[in-house]
């Protein structure tokens, strides 16, 4: 892994390839500590490409070339060249020819979890990104488009079941030997990152999907044996995604079966492998017993997005990896419409903000901070990121805000319709919204080609003779890592002008008139919109739906975001508001201001949100939740304090929790549960007030709370119960808190995804004992470093779920984080990498606990011969 010393690649540096490659035939003879492959590639002269003659050069990495011919006919040695990531064969014919090659790999010590591995003795692949050059020499990017045939042959006893990419061909056995084998044919061209393999002792469940045009699919979950009885919610949640993606977009499935596979050692959370998709079997495992409501909600997400890249990221692939937001960002946005459509809109775009503010506007206040597409990187595992997913999600749906609904599906018309069976680039698809909707969108795209988290300062004048309301409106992007100036960006603005009433006025703009839609758009770096025929001051409302993904920063008083938290009409920023607020009260508690007035309204208006009977349950809790404590301090900026915002946010809580002690009781048994457990949205969203307002009575009270956290535990009646109680539990100083996760883990011991709960609980716990207790569970007989889900449970639960253990005074934290990214560095570089991410915030860090962070960072970079993927994360990170 660090032979090559790391070298960065760039967009600008990008080449077609001198050989096309127009079908591929695998051949695998499967063996745990050596399996063999024999790639046959049908090849010729990219005329395009203008290179004639050139080499062929073909990536590959920790395999052993046994064999090469061209034409059935071996060649010299003196032809063809081997180093640790590439096969050269020179004087190739320039015209179409075969190419053979037989290699081998070791998948048993393949811990990295890239290429053929074993996981539980399954075989298994994950080749996005790079993983494909670890089974065979191949051309290993995206822009390669092949068609494959598979021959998979394996020992008939341990390797009953042997899967591949496309429609299942003839099966048999080998005269004379345990072994059989079985053919796959995938009729549609596709990159080598989409390729999968699968072999190993198997169950599965089955069921079917009719297409729209009639077509019969035949779908199949398969899973370790003895958990058949999991999925039943998976494949649900499959048919479901199906039927949304014909009705919303027109888009069918388009092969005879779909296959998913659930393993227990994984690098991500899914993979969208043509036809077999390959899942984290937390991502498929369901019983209302072992999983919780955000278990259903993420699976039923997951299953969307991974079926949903058929379309977008398989059928239209990316050019090359900095188009990887083509695929993620796009795809992302799918599945936050088909959540959207099936359950509540208003909270799907609540949790999605949170998340985004809590990740993706982390990053782009840091050192790691990258466009949307970036320009350049050293190791595109490191890309799989929050900037490339969420925020990438939030361009498509500007485009959409911006364009209207009716334009961007016939915008996506035409992209399937133009790229169908390609590989494309951001510019394509951007020119589709353009040629679509008639828009100009060149200015737009700089949101691709920008990083940063975009200001938006508001400045607002009201005449009451003349009757105009000016809206002065100025953006501001800081600068990020190679980008010192910000061009101004189009920025939609959802806007509401709300009268005393509650209620909008009508919005008549200056130089436009009545406006259709209640949307302006910034385009300058600075702007003011007079609006017409306003009758009474009116109390502002913009960026509605969180129209952009920007910081709004005005002059608003706590009165008018009290007064909008309570009748906004958009439900999205009467959440807005009360987040706003809570923001304010939580500065001010840290600048041991007094906020005591304030803090009185605030809970007022809090009481009467959740004493409105129109509201729903699910936003009740939300509007229960306090911003998180990585958020203050993102927005904090410099010279943070984590321990002191934890003690101002839990400070908040304590008061909340007391003086709507009468309220909060009065929810918590009306949301006690009637009847079996359901994952509907209306039973979802009670169990989550109900969790939301057991966490905020014990932060009034932690004895009351325990005490309802104990009665609650001895009558649950699933995961959820379980999980919901004990989260709040452990936040508590109690006596009952060890014994009660001691009880949970004599109970579920046996159940690894439960397993992984258990380690996070106490991870997550922001008590002074929490980083000894995580030291210690990094010894338990349960802890392994090479299995990814115990790793996150654990030490990403502590690093980036728990700020106020992480960021410990004495360092403590840092340290836990630092050691276990040693060790993981030459087990599995994604994984350290990913982790390490934890380390970004370091610079914005009080001085204390930035010596202390730095310290490790720099530990970490002194370690000789690191990973590629943990060097560009470290060495960015220090950058500063
Ligand atoms: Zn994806």
């Amino acid at each position: 892994m660090n032979d090559v010393s790391p070298q960065t690649v760039y967009l600008k540096n990008y080449r077609p390839v001198p050989y096309l490659i127009d079908e591929v035939s695998l051949d695998f003879s499967l063996g745990p500590e050596t399996t063999q492959v024999t790639s046959r590639l049908s090849l010729r002269p990219n005329e395009a490409a203008g290179m004639g003659g050139a080499p062929l050069v073909l990536d590959g990495e920790k395999l052993e070339l046994k064999a090469i011919s061209i034409d059935g006919k071996p060649i010299d040695t003196s032809r063809y060249s081997v180093n640790a990531s590439s096969l050269t064969v020179a004087e190739v014919p320039q015209k179409p020819f075969t190419l053979e090659i037989v290699t081998t790999c070791n998948p048993k010590a393949n811990t990295e979890l890239s290429g053929l591995y074993v996981s539980s003795n399954i075989f298994c692949t994950q080749c996005e990104a790079e993983g494909f050059r670890r089974i065979t020499y191949f051309y290993d990017r995206p822009d390669v488009m092949a068609r494959y045939k598979v021959r998979i042959e394996g020992p008939a006893d341990t390797c009953p079941v042997l899967l591949s990419n496309g429609n299942p061909g003839a099966t048999g056995t080998i005269p004379g030997t345990d072994r059989h084998f079985a053919l796959w044919d995938d009729p549609h061209p596709k990159p080598s990152y989409l390729f999968a393999l699968v072999a190993g002792d198997l169950a599965h469940v089955a069921d079917s999907f009719v297409t729209r045009s009639g077509r019969k699919v035949e779908l199949r979950i398969y899973v370790e044996k003895g958990k058949e009885d999991r999925c039943a919610w998976a494949m649900e949640s499959l048919k479901t995604s199906m039927r949304w993606d014909e009705e919303r977009f027109g888009l069918e499935y388009d092969l005879d079966i779909f296959m998913i596979v659930a393993v227990s050692d994984f690098n991500m959370g899914a993979m969208e492998n043509k036809g077999l998709n390959v899942f984290n079997d937390k991502y498929i495992l369901a019983l209302p017993e072992t999983a919780t409501d955000v278990d259903y909600v993420n699976i039923e997400a997951i299953i969307a997005h991974e079926y949903f890249h058929n379309w977008t990221g398989n059928r239209i692939t990316c050019r090359d990896w900095f188009q990887l937001c083509l695929k993620e960002g796009l795809t992302v946005f799918r599945d936050q419409e088909f959540t959207s459509d099936i359950r509540s809109r208003a909270v799907k775009r609540i949790a999605d903000v949170k998340l985004l503010r809590a990740n993706q506007f982390t990053e782009d206040g840091g050192p790691l901070a990258h466009p949307v597409r970036p320009a350049s990187y050293i190791e595109i595992n490191n890309f799989y990121t929050a900037t490339v997913y969420e925020k990438g999600a939030e361009l498509c749906r500007m485009m959409l805000t911006l364009i209207g609904r009716d334009a961007f599906r016939k915008a996506m018309d035409l992209y399937f319709e133009r790229h169908d069976g390609e590989a494309a680039t951001v510019e394509d698809f951007v020119r589709c919204m353009a040629d679509a909707s008639g828009r100009d969108l060149n200015q737009f795209f700089s949101w691709y080609e920008q990083a940063g988290t975009p200001e938006v300062i508001v400045v607002e004048k009201y005449n009451a003779t003349a009757k105009t309301y000016d809206l002065t409106l100025e953006q501001v992007t800081g600068p990020t890592p190679g980008q010192p100036d910000k061009a101004p960006l189009q920025i939609p603005l959802g806007i509401g002008l709300v009268g005393s009433d509650g209620d909008d006025m009508p919005l008549d703009l200056e130089g436009v008139g009545a406006l259709n839609e209640p949307l302006i758009e910034l385009t300058e770096a600075k702007k003011t919109f007079r609006f017409r025929n306003v009758a009474r001051k009116p109390v502002l409302s913009l960026n509605r739906g969180f129209s952009a993904p920007i910081r709004i920063k005005s002059g608003a008083s706590m009165a008018d975001q009290l007064f909008l938290m309570k009748t906004d009409n958009d439900t999205f920023n009467r959440w807005e508001a009360a987040q706003t607020a809570a923001h304010a009260l939580l500065r001010a508690s840290l600048d041991g201001r007094k906020p005591a007035a304030d803090t009185k309204s605030f809970i007022s208006a809090l009481r009467a949100v959740l004493n409105d009977s129109e509201v729903d349950q699910a936003f009740k809790a939300l509007m229960l939740g306090l911003p998180g404590e990585q958020e203050v301090a993102t927005l904090i900026g410099r010279d943070v304090d984590p321990g002191a915002i934890h003690q101002a946010r839990e400070r908040l809580r304590a008061e909340i929790g007391s003086s709507l002690k009468d309220v909060l009781l009065d929810l918590w048994k009306k949301t006690a549960a009637k009847g079996a457990y359901r994952p509907n949205p209306d039973e979802t969203g009670r169990r989550s007030l109900r969790y939301a307002v057991l966490y905020a009575i014990a932060g009034g009270d932690s004895a009351l709370g325990a005490k309802l956290a104990m009665n609650q535990l001895a009558n649950s009646t699933s995961m959820t119960d379980e999980i919901g109680t004990l989260s709040t539990l452990v936040t508590l100083d109690v006596p009952e808190r060890a014994a009660a996760l001691e009880a949970f883990y004599a109970r579920h011991h046996s159940d690894h995804l439960i397993v992984d709960k258990w380690f996070a609980l106490q991870a997550s716990a922001p008590l002074a004992g929490t980083n000894q207790k995580v030291r210690e569970l990094m010894q338990h007989r349960d802890f392994k470093l090479t299995t990814p889900n115990r790793v996150r449970s654990l030490v990403g639960t502590l690093s980036m779920a728990n700020p106020f253990a992480f960021h410990a005074e004495d360092g403590e934290g840092y340290a836990i984080l630092a050691d276990t990214i040693l060790a993981l560095d030459p087990l599995n570089p994604q994984i350290a990498a990913r982790m390490a991410t934890a380390f970004r915030s370091w610079a914005t860090l009080e001085e204390k606990r930035r010596e202390f962070a730095k310290a490790q960072l720099e530990r970490i970079e002194a370690q000789p011969g690191l990973s590629r993927d943990l060097f560009e994360i470290v060495s960015k990170s220090l950058a500063q």
